[in-house]
């Protein structure tokens, strides 16, 4: 399911496609504005999407 995050670099906002059915997620994604790469902390429950956490790397 669509997820809005925020870049921790340059605040830009993107979306990202996120797999609610898996209830912990975490992998590195590339800005598509400013091409730092930053890490994601999916968690979810019951097919929803609880938190997203970034953290810059
Ligand atoms: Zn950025």
């Amino acid at each position: 399911m669509p997820e809005t995050i925020h870049c921790p670099f340059c605040g830009e906002t993107s979306e990202l496609d996120l797999d609610a059915t898996v209830s912990r997620q975490q992998f590195i994604t590339d800005c598509e504005f400013c091409c730092r790469p930053f890490e994601v902390r999916v968690t979810c429950e019951g097919g929803e999407i609880i938190s997203v956490e970034i953290a810059g790397t």
